[in-house]
């Protein structure tokens, strides 16, 4: 998993090791979810009892996925288990020894922070109350973590999830159960782990600082991230915002829709594709010569440059909600 962090773990002889270690897998709650069930009244209370119902689940989850991992021999790829890509195990040796006692982790995941804690308290987790049931929450994982880390002798770590699809796949339970996705808004999509909305018009260095507190209780593994325009005529005002980021974040990154047209007359290379709303859904269109084929308008999404030819529903509003962390005043350029 590309945001994987591997909780510390020493051999037998008290050195940290850092190198050729892996993580298990992950199971994810969807918070959102979460905090609607049984609870029209938007009660804490029921969230609370809620959450210890779908945590002994993931749990439930975690224990076999260890179990299982632990069993397999190191026959099923010596290049991985035998020669030394992540270990050095005998021919029929199965995995135990590297899934128990800290060297492997498992994690548990969560979605939607903002919209659970929108709904049980009217606030975003940026504000006075939310902020402190976010944290309540999130404490709550990490404490369910360390306890199972201790009954199962293994390292079980709280994650951020990615959520590529799964943003639309959450979002759709949640919608299908209770009309919503924990905001009351028409959305298709729930929000990444900790992060403050795609939506929500705040500055990128207030947004990596607010992002900041969750992250550092999401150990297991997260980014933070921010929109840009083209930066390329302030480069000092990127140069700050990557030491902002070493100084404050645990793993983040800057995302500018770099779009590439690939309609053979045209070829255009730039930022920014327009967003439209079309028949066909959410599509990207060229600024020249107004193409809008999915397979032939490639921008870059988040970490990957991608035409998203399957992309659902959900995703694409989410992408189409995005607004600059930046604005074009500070990226040098005239607009
Ligand atoms: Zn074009």
């Amino acid at each position: 998993m590309c945001r994987a962090l591997l909780s510390p773990y020493k051999d037998e002889n008290g050195d940290l090791i850092t190198w050729s270690r892996f993580n298990c897998g992950v199971t994810t709650l969807n918070l959102p979810y979460i905090a609607m069930e049984n609870n029209p009244e938007r009660s804490e209370e029921v969230f609370w009892k809620n959450l210890d119902h779908y945590l002994s689940i993931v749990n439930r989850c975690t224990i076999w996925r260890v179990n299982h991992v632990a069993k397999i021999k190191s026959d099923v790829c010596p290049i991985l288990w035998q020669q030394g890509g992540l270990a050095k195990l005998r021919p029929g040796q199965d995995l135990s020894s590297l899934v128990y006692g800290g060297y492997a982790t498992v994690t548990t995941g969560y979605s939607g922070l903002y919209e659970c804690t929108k709904y049980i308290t009217d606030e975003g987790h940026w504000e006075e109350k939310g902020r402190i049931f976010a944290n309540k929450v999130l404490d709550k994982l990490n404490e369910n973590n360390k306890k199972l880390s201790e009954d199962l002798d293994t390292s079980v770590a709280l994650y951020g999830t990615p959520q590529e699809t799964l943003v639309d796949k959450f979002a759709k339970a949640c919608i299908r159960d209770f009309g919503h996705v924990g905001d009351f808004s028409d959305r298709h999509y729930d929000t990444n782990s900790y992060h403050v909305p795609v939506f929500v018009n705040i500055d990128a260095f207030n947004k990596l600082k607010i992002e900041e507190e969750f992250s550092d209780k999401t150990l297991g593994g997260s980014i933070s991230y921010i929109e840009t325009p083209n930066m390329s005529g302030n480069i000092d005002a990127m140069l700050e915002l990557i030491n902002f980021i070493g100084d404050n974040c645990l793993y983040s990154e800057i995302n500018s829709e770099i779009s590439h047209c690939e309609n053979p007359e045209c070829m255009f290379e730039g930022y920014d594709f327009k967003k439209i709303v079309t028949d066909d859904g959410i599509k990207w269109q060229c600024p020249i010569c107004g193409e809008t084929e999915r397979v032939r308008t490639s921008y870059r999404v988040c970490g990957y440059i991608s035409n998203l030819t399957q992309v659902t529903r959900g995703r694409a509003e989410d992408i189409f909600d995005r607004v600059k962390h930046l604005n074009i005043e500070q990226s040098g350029k005239e607009e």
